[in-house]
């Protein structure tokens, strides 16, 4: 807690009261044992995606890296070596679990309801992510050339993160904590923007303040923020601090935000349709009408295997009937699609899809509903 003092007051007596209680492991208040949804085993090795609606992934000896990433350190490069999330999220899916880690975050940094019931969750899987960086990088050198910094807010307004990772050194004892090295010069906005124009945007936006470049020079430093949508901020945080002599640049961060699934031209037959691709509810279910139709499941293959599959089209299953399918992929790994139709009070009629032992949270499905003409 050493690195708390600069705070105003009453967030420095939060500060205090989460971290004597989160010293105490007494706090679980406000988080659910199964809140949020933990991000996928199978995830971007570089900026720590998990999101089944990229296609284009690679396999590399270690795991799997998403095309942007693939495109990123082949166009001009990345800054930063490797960001790792905790949990994954976005706003407006049907399944609850996937947006809550999004909402808390958005709470504690608005301070909005019961903001303060989140901090302490939330900057354990600050800590985790960052533990996660550090064990990752071993053999890079002593934990002494760490260096975790904050990514710091415009004038100091919302000084959301720099709280959260000085709550979450509490739990990094051996790593150097400086909240005051990063400093944003300027504020800007990202929503809406394309790729490229977020670079040009964000470009020169961050630097290392003159009093801490001494610090920085030889250091490791992990960069803490809250979400990675893009990485821009995280890329251009990391230029800052290799042109001030840190000799690698890593992220850590609590959420990765998802994109919502995206629509697809699939093949029915002889024609192809527009299909939506949906994320499925909590307990792995799609509303859909009476009519008879198709459907479509996409999935990951497996942790080290590139392919994102789509397969389908299948029969939609009558009511109370349950289909199965299988799909081969060019790995040789097989996986066992089972659909079921089910009627339900809140929903009517609905599809429950399983991959073989999946749960929801890597699988979309598209359906397409109407007489099959195929
Ligand atoms: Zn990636
Ligand atoms: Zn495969």
């Amino acid at each position: 807690m050493r690195a708390a003092w600069g705070f105003p007051p009453a967030f420095r007596i939060a500060a205090w009261d989460i971290a004597y209680r989160g010293a105490r492991g007494a706090s679980e208040r406000g988080f659910r044992p199964s809140f949020g949804e933990l991000i996928a085993e199978r995830r971007c090795l570089v900026c720590a995606t998990d999101d089944i609606a990229l296609e284009g992934w690679s396999a590399t000896t270690n795991g799997v890296v998403c095309a942007d990433c693939s495109r990123a350190v082949l166009a001009e490069g990345l800054a930063y070596g490797r960001v790792v999330a905790a949990y994954r999220g976005r706003a407006g899916s049907p399944r609850r679990s996937f947006g809550e880690l999004y909402q808390a975050v958005v709470a504690f940094k608005e301070r909005r309801g019961d903001w303060l019931a989140g901090a302490e969750p939330l900057a354990r899987a600050l800590a985790a992510s960052v533990a996660e960086v550090q064990a990752g990088a071993a053999g890079a050198g002593p934990a002494k050339s760490f260096l975790l910094v904050p990514v710091p807010s415009y004038r100091g307004r919302r000084p959301h993160v720099a709280l959260l990772t000085a709550l979450a050194a509490v739990r990094l004892p051996g790593i150097a904590v400086r909240l005051g090295v990063l400093e944003k010069l300027r504020d800007f906005t990202q929503k809406g923007l394309a790729h490229d124009e977020r670079r040009g945007e964000s470009a020169g936006a961050y630097a290392v303040r003159r009093r801490w470049r001494s610090t920085v020079r030889g250091r490791h430093v992990i960069v803490a923020d809250d979400l990675i949508t893009t990485g821009t901020t995280l890329d251009v945080c990391a230029r800052a601090l290799l042109d001030a002599g840190a000799v690698a640049v890593d992220g850590a961060v609590i959420v990765r935000a998802i994109r919502a699934p995206p629509e697809r031209m699939l093949t029915l037959g002889a024609r192809q349709v527009r299909v939506q691709l949906r994320e499925l509810d909590s307990r792995a279910r799609t509303p859909v009408t009476p009519e008879p139709g198709t459907f479509w499941v996409q999935f990951a293959c497996s942790v080290r295997c590139p392919v994102i599959a789509v397969a389908g089209p299948f029969p939609l299953p009558a009511l109370d009937a349950a289909g199965y399918h299988r799909w081969v992929c060019r790995c040789g790994a097989t996986h066992v699609i089972r659909a079921q139709r089910e009627w339900r009070v809140a929903v009517r009629e609905c599809l429950a899809v399983r991959v073989g032992e999946r749960r929801p949270v890597e699988l979309l499905v598209g359906v397409q509903q109407g007489p099959n003409r195929w």
